[in-house]
């Protein structure tokens, strides 16, 4: 039976991931545990290369939505590069043996020893965000003898009608630089002797469900590409970020990436340039779920309480965005209460859904937070002193865990 996600289905009444029951998972490797399916990631990937198969195009995973070692390895496998934001990512991706060359690196405030080492793994493009970032990495260049790529991020002010903390392409956010004071940002770039200026870059914006603005910020650029171009600046890559949206509830019907080839590939063809895509949670998002086991159940007159062993440390985008996520139970059930579903941690804010019909849960019964394979297990904490959950990757008929799950002695580590 279709849940609506993919390749988490009912059968015989029990969730599966694939070919494996979810619930022998959870009961194998205990609870919280996130639970990726590899054929699902691999679907993504293979939409997103089939959509652009016919442009000289670089895939850089987003390393930020899922960056276990595992994961990291599928995208190299299938020959994508990663867009990274810190030098922790920069580690996992060259230990992950994704190819430096195809590597991206964003974020506003680089330190100098990210820049040092990311100049010296020879990244294909820094994405630099300010003028002064680019004065500091042609400065540590040249003291390390080396040039450094480099794209500019321009802010193209267009709304991606997303969550306002998602929306990076908005003037007055702290991304990029705006499209006014870009052409300096240029001119500057292609003096400065350690810098090579490759390309241009944007990214609008995160979980975009509607492709229009992709193709209002792709005609800004381009405008601004040909007149730098007429100001005798030749560039070789228009890199148009990540932010694809997914399903998050089932009856949602995000855009593909053949959706956004066909919005942003006109326009980008007409420039000349390669491009450069980022996603992240299109690849990775619907392919995850995060699985949790009912401890207590607690009614308060109308009002019921659902308390699961997953909290807002283990999932963070419903307390954070009052993001949506679709739960069902692991053994198929009708819905039949409304209820809170909320975690252990001691904040009002640790819900994983409010007010929601649910089949009625007995103690000891499992769950399935779905669409939770990206920005699920990245933005964990130990907050309330919780170890981290474990992370299992299915492939086929079998699973691997790709993370244990902390101890009480990993979570004081390094303490004294
Ligand atoms: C987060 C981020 C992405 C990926 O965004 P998704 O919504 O996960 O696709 C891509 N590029 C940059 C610069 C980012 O910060």
């Amino acid at each position: 039976m279709e849940t609506g996600f993919g390749n988490f289905y009912y059968k015989d009444g029990q969730l599966y991931c694939e070919e494996l029951p979810v619930e022998e998972i959870a009961k194998q490797v205990g609870t919280p545990v996130y639970i990726y399916s590899k054929k699902g990631i691999k679907d993504k990937i293979n939409q997103y290369k089939d959509a652009f198969k016919d442009y000289p195009t670089i895939i850089s995973y987003a390393v930020k939505s899922n960056p276990n070692l595992s994961i990291l390895k599928i995208a190299k496998e299938e020959g994508l590069g990663a867009d990274i934001v810190s030098g922790g990512e920069l580690y996992r991706v060259l230990k992950a043996g994704i190819d430096p060359n195809k590597v991206v690196y964003a974020g506003v405030g680089k330190t100098d020893r990210e820049l040092k080492e990311g100049i010296e793994a020879g990244i294909l493009s820094f994405n630099v965000e300010s003028i002064m970032e680019l004065e500091i990495l042609n400065s540590i260049a040249g003291q390390i003898g080396k040039k450094a790529n480099v794209s500019i991020r321009v802010n193209p002010d267009v709304n991606p009608k997303t969550h306002p903390y998602i929306s990076t392409g908005l003037k007055k956010s702290k991304f990029g630089i705006d499209m006014e004071d870009a052409p300096e940002a240029f001119h500057l770039a292609e003096k400065l002797p350690n810098i090579n200026l490759i390309g241009i870059h944007s990214h609008i914006g995160s979980q975009i469900t509607d492709v229009s603005p992709y193709k209002e910020a792709v005609e800004k650029i381009a405008e601004l590409v040909s007149k730098l171009e007429k100001e005798g600046i030749k560039l070789q890559y228009i890199d148009v970020g990540g932010g694809l949206g997914i399903k998050y509830k089932p009856e949602d019907t995000p855009p593909t990436p053949y959706h956004l080839a066909e919005a942003i590939l006109p326009t980008v063809k007409q420039t000349g340039l390669k491009l450069i895509v980022e996603p992240g949670r299109s690849l990775t998002g619907e392919a995850g779920i995060l699985v949790a086991q009912v401890i207590f159940l607690k009614d308060k007159g109308e009002k019921h309480f659902i308390i699961v062993d997953a909290g807002m440390n283990d999932l963070l985008r419903p307390a954070m965005y009052q993001a949506y996520h679709h739960i069902i139970p692991t053994k198929h059930k009708q819905p039949s209460i409304k209820a809170d579903i909320v975690g252990p941690i001691c904040e009002t804010g640790d819900f994983l859904a409010l007010d929601r019909e649910i089949a009625n849960l007995n103690r000891g019964e499992y769950i399935a937070v779905m669409s939770a394979g990206a920005y699920g297990f990245s933005m964990a904490s130990n907050y309330n002193s919780r170890p981290r959950a474990v992370e299992v990757l299915v492939d086929g008929d079998r699973f691997t865990v790709i993370r244990k799950r902390e101890t009480y002695e990993d979570i004081i580590k390094g303490e004294v």
